[in-house]
């Protein structure tokens, strides 16, 4: 189901492209006018007013035209995909290989450490909890049997 898209986008939009087109035509006018204008006139009506609705209709603008500059982009962003499928699959390829690699990296470092633990063969001594070697018949701390 397609949302429908607010409203205030389309007012933006049409506000925008009409105060930019004002303001346009203004800016025009000023270099147009003659001297029937004082150069107050010009500079504040003409000038001023032009470039305030020139600018505001380009904010207006840009936020109302915001949902299809989205669109293009993920319309952009799609068709790049496509064109460069193949070298995308090559590096989420090449990512996965060097990813595994680390994996493996790690898996056979954690199986080394769990080894080297169980080659180091240590217990506890069963009354004073001292570390020591395992197959020992007394504890080195203590002395007594195991
Ligand atoms: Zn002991």
């Amino acid at each position: 189901m397609k949302e429908k898209l607010p409203k205030i986008y389309l007012v933006l939009k049409i506000l925008g492209i009409i105060l930019f087109l004002a303001g346009l035509a203004l800016l025009i006018t000023s270099f147009c006018v003659d001297d029937s204008f004082s150069e107050m006139e010009k500079s504040v009506g003409f000038m001023f007013g032009g470039m305030v609705g020139l600018m505001i209709g380009i904010i207006m603008m840009s936020i109302g035209f915001t949902p299809n500059m989205q669109k293009l982009m993920i319309k952009t962003q799609k068709h790049i995909i496509n064109e460069n499928r193949e070298d995308l699959k090559d590096i989420a390829n090449t990512q996965a290989d060097v990813s595994k690699g680390a994996v493996k990296t790690v898996a056979g470092a954690v199986k080394e450490g769990m080894t080297e633990e169980v080659v180091e063969e240590k217990m506890f001594c069963k009354y004073c909890g001292k570390e020591i070697d395992k197959d020992s018949k007394f504890c080195s701390y203590c002395g007594k049997e195991q």
